[in-house]
């Protein structure tokens, strides 16, 4: 057996019970086969698959609250600490009531790589907890991220681990959590990103993964001889990502048509409005159905079915898993040209293999959506200088940020004889940089 295949046997048999870790473990070691094969005396002498699977160490701690009505309420809480092979542990918080270890492993493991191309300092790591923010008052969302800090406080730091928002937590919850982790720890540092502006936050910051998304996509148009002019774009998710990411395309002068929550979606012929949707989901946190209430020309459907949408470029921007086989057939189908994921890990691996085996150009949250953490990062290094960088300097950073990461991941598929692969290409170019400094610091 390869080595590629005897790890993850291993990594299987001992984490039987995280379908979604071993789902990207999977992924990410299969398009690695032919870097590892070229150097597999010395990752299996210095068992490096086996070190990169397994994280520096996990953190699961309990989240004593009290509701409104004054009864206790108890959360599960984690961080997962990966690897800080090239810099501090880095990546988001999820506050989710699908949240498990296994959820956050897969994240942390994806954050890597994801990391790792940007080009910054910056290792993987990634938290959250069980906590259900929805219908909560803001005092209960206090209790929650007062609590939850008071213990994850004790384990992150400015050159430790410094984590984000994701789903579910935004910039109300950073506010709380940086407050508690000030109170706590005495010391006013970078110790979370995401922060408001006024308090160390960067500019930029919120629109970051929706619009490096768009960056990455525009990029990967033009080198196949198209843009972004007159496309058609579907969209799925009504969060942080998705608005940023039709605010963007509808820029570059294309059409998206679609949004989604976790209840229904909407189809808006003349295209989203924008204006209107950040209304209902970043001030009123209300349902979309209210966006069709709102508008003519949209129509609200219960459940799922953005990809059922004639398009041209497919962003999938909500959560893990939510574009399938059938999904993809119904892409191909209906001649969608590109993919590019915006959330971590949307797309299923047999919707992946389907779409780029029919010619459709598809390029993976790790790469696209590593606007988010860049910038992040971003603002680590402004807190460090104690200075803040304008609107126009961080958003020029982070698109040159995405073009490189294009044609790196391109490079690196050619280099191996996957040319349009950029799957493997990410995950081989975001994998040689962090191995590279992990045998340089021996065994550890
Ligand atoms: P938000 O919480 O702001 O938005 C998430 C959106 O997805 C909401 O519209 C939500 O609907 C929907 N959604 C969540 N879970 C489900 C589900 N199980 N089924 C259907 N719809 C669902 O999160 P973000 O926009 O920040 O994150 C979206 C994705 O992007 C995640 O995968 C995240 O990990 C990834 N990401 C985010 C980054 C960031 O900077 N924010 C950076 C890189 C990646 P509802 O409101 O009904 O729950």
């Amino acid at each position: 057996m390869g080595y590629v295949d005897e790890v993850l046997d291993l990594v299987s048999k001992k984490n039987a019970d995280q379908p979604e870790f071993l789902q990207a473990v999977t992924e990410v070691l299969n398009s690695l086969r032919p870097v590892v094969e070229a150097n597999e005396e010395v990752y299996r002498k210095n068992a490096i698959l086996e070190r990169i699977t397994e994280p520096d160490r996990v953190i699961m701690f309990r989240v004593p609250w009290v509701d409104d009505k004054g009864q206790v309420q108890v959360n599960r809480g984690f961080r997962v600490q990966f690897n800080n092979a090239i810099g501090p542990y880095k990546g988001g918080l999820r506050l989710h009531p699908s949240v498990n270890l296994g959820i956050i492993k897969f994240l942390g493991f994806e954050q890597i790589f994801k990391n790792s191309l940007t080009s910054l300092p910056i290792g993987g790591g990634k938290g959250g907890s069980d906590f259900n923010p929805k219908g909560k008052s803001d005092r209960e969302i206090m209790a929650f991220c007062q609590s939850f800090m008071t213990e994850l406080c004790k384990y992150i730091g400015a050159d430790v681990d410094v984590p984000a928002g994701d789903i579910g937590t935004g910039a109300r919850e950073i506010g709380y959590m940086f407050g508690q982790y000030k109170r706590i720890r005495g010391m006013f540092e970078g110790v979370l990103t995401g922060k408001g502006l006024s308090y160390g936050g960067s500019l930029a910051r919120t629109e970051a993964t929706g619009y490096g998304l768009l960056y990455i996509t525009e990029e990967l148009m033009k080198c196949h001889g198209e843009s972004m002019q007159g496309k058609t774009c579907v969209v799925s998710g009504a969060g942080n990502v998705a608005i940023y990411a039709i605010q963007k395309a509808q820029q570059m002068g294309a059409k998206v048509v679609t949004c989604s929550d976790s209840t229904g979606w909407i189809y808006d012929s003349e295209g989203i409005d924008v204006a209107l949707l950040k209304e209902i989901k970043e001030v009123k946190r209300a349902r979309l159905t209210e966006y069709a209430a709102a508008r003519k020309s949209a129509e609200y459907h219960e459940g799922r079915g953005v990809w059922s949408i004639k398009c041209d470029i497919a962003l999938p921007c909500a959560t893990q898993n939510e574009l399938l086989l059938e999904d993809a057939k119904t892409l191909v189908a209906n001649g969608c040209k590109a993919v590019c994921e915006g959330a971590n890990m949307p797309t299923t691996l047999e919707a992946t293999e389907y779409l780029q085996n029919n010619g459709v150009l598809f390029i993976c949250g790790k790469a696209s959506n590593a606007g988010g953490v860049a910038t992040s990062a971003l603002e680590m290094s402004q807190n460090s200088e104690r200075l803040s960088w304008t609107f126009e300097e961080v958003d020029a950073k982070l698109k040159n940020i995405m073009v490189n990461i294009y044609h790196n991941i391109d490079d690196a598929a050619k280099q191996y004889g996957m040319e349009g692969n950029y799957v493997a290409g990410a995950n081989i170019a975001g994998f040689q940089k962090v191995v590279d400094a992990m045998l340089a610091h021996g065994v550890c």
